[in-house]
């Protein structure tokens, strides 16, 4: 699966190329990271599109490591993942 998707960006009409990406997140003074993401990113502007379910799956592990985090205090407030 490589190349570009058939459709462009919907906020500048960019070309979207595949891309692993990493994402932070921070609640509640909690900050999880996963990398490994793969998902779709704009070559103008850096939006970035999920494979469908894809951002759901994320949320999904986002919660989990926020769960893990409050649970695991030994992180220090800060948690990381990769998604391979
Ligand atoms: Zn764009």
């Amino acid at each position: 699966m490589n190349g570009l998707m058939k459709a462009p960006c919907s906020e500048c009409k960019g070309k979207l190329r595949r891309k692993t990406i990493t994402q932070e997140f921070e609640r509640e003074g909690v900050k999880v990271r996963i990398s490994g993401i793969k998902a779709w990113v704009c070559a103008q502007c850096g939006e970035i599109y999920f494979e469908p379910g894809g951002a759901d799956r994320v949320s999904q592990a986002v919660n989990c490591l926020f769960a893990l985090a409050v649970a695991e205090r030994q992180h220090k407030g800060r948690l990381h993942a990769r998604v391979s």
